[in-house]
């Protein structure tokens, strides 16, 4: 919109509007398609990495809407809650989802980076719309290389990531005065599981929240590791599912009961889990969505899945 209106800017007070003044009107034609080839040609390609908070639409930065609303492209995650891009994105942008789900991987990485290379190239405004934080476990570095090899110009816009997000709308601090000093965003990649260093630290660091991405289907093993670490067994254990989201749910038990009070249960992804003593702030009338938006958002999602 911005690049947009500076062309028309320059129209109206340039040698166009000049030759208008003075009568000069086929004149003033043909420096307008003059002007207006340049403009096409001129070097526009930029890429944003653009985070688009934890599932509420209210929750991404002005930033984020101005940026998205000037992309001639937006690669959007499956994360991104239906109503953003109907709110946010301009009417005529290409939108392609490239959203990767553990059972269906719709696209591989090395697919959307490609996706990303070839609108650069062709001098587009690429919007890479991410869930959250684009960097906060979003493969960020892979994708601003490329920018960076084109030599395109690239801005990471932050967002709330999913760990601040579902804090929040628990009515969780993530670090208090006397009871949590740090808070560690960690997640269980495969090599971690048997890096005794890492969970040395773990072990050393008590003071700290720990809040855990894609890590709810091995709760199981998580907690008898945190057990075995010496980890006491009353300390509380918050998963939130689907947070921010009209389909926000919480649920709270402590390290040594979860798996007990739980157990069977499918939890319904995103979802993230919250340890530490901080939870037992939890609040249980805090922010909650209305029954209509729950709603709305099951018709949303479903046009949204079928896109
Ligand atoms: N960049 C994202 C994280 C992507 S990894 C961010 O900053 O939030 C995907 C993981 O994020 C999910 O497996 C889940 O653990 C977490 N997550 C994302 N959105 C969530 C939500 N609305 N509620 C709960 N967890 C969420």
């Amino acid at each position: 919109m911005q690049v947009r209106r500076r062309f028309w800017d320059s129209v109206l007070e340039g040698p166009v509007a000049q030759e208008v003044l003075e009568g000069n009107d086929a004149k003033a034609e043909v420096l307008l398609a003059q002007a207006l080839v340049e403009h096409e040609n001129a070097p526009r390609a930029a890429l944003y990495l653009i985070g688009a908070g934890p599932g509420h639409p209210d929750l991404l930065t002005v930033r984020a809407v101005q940026l998205l609303a000037q992309a001639d492209v937006v690669l959007y995650d499956h994360l991104i809650p239906p109503d953003t891009l109907a709110r946010y994105a301009r009417k005529e942008a290409l939108k392609l989802p490239v959203g990767k789900r553990a059972a269906d991987h719709s696209r591989t990485q090395n697919e959307i980076t490609d996706l990303i290379e070839q609108h650069l190239r062709a001098n587009k405004i690429v919007a890479r719309l991410k869930g959250g934080d684009p960097g906060i476990y979003a493969h960020a570095a892979e994708e601003l290389k490329i920018a960076q090899q084109l030599d395109v110009p690239c801005q990471i816009v932050p967002g709330i990531t999913a760990a601040l997000g579902c804090a929040a709308m628990a009515g969780i601090p993530l670090t208090e005065r006397n009871v949590a000093s740090g808070v560690r965003f960690l997640t269980l990649y495969d090599a971690t599981l048997h890096d005794e260093n890492f969970w040395k630290s773990i072990a050393l660091g008590t003071s700290d929240t720990l809040v855990l991405y894609m890590s709810t289907n091995r709760r199981a093993w998580l907690f008898e590791k945190l057990l075995s670490l010496g980890l006491r067994a009353d300390l509380p254990v918050l998963l939130v599912e689907q947070g921010t989201t009209p389909l926000h749910t919480e649920y709270e038990a402590t390290l040594g009961s979860f798996d007990t009070l739980y157990n069977g249960h499918i939890f319904i992804t995103p979802a993230l889990l919250i340890i530490g003593d901080v939870v037992r702030w939890r609040s249980r009338n805090g922010w909650k969505e209305p029954a209509a938006a729950r709603r709305d958002w099951f018709q949303k999602e479903a046009h949204h899945a079928r896109q």
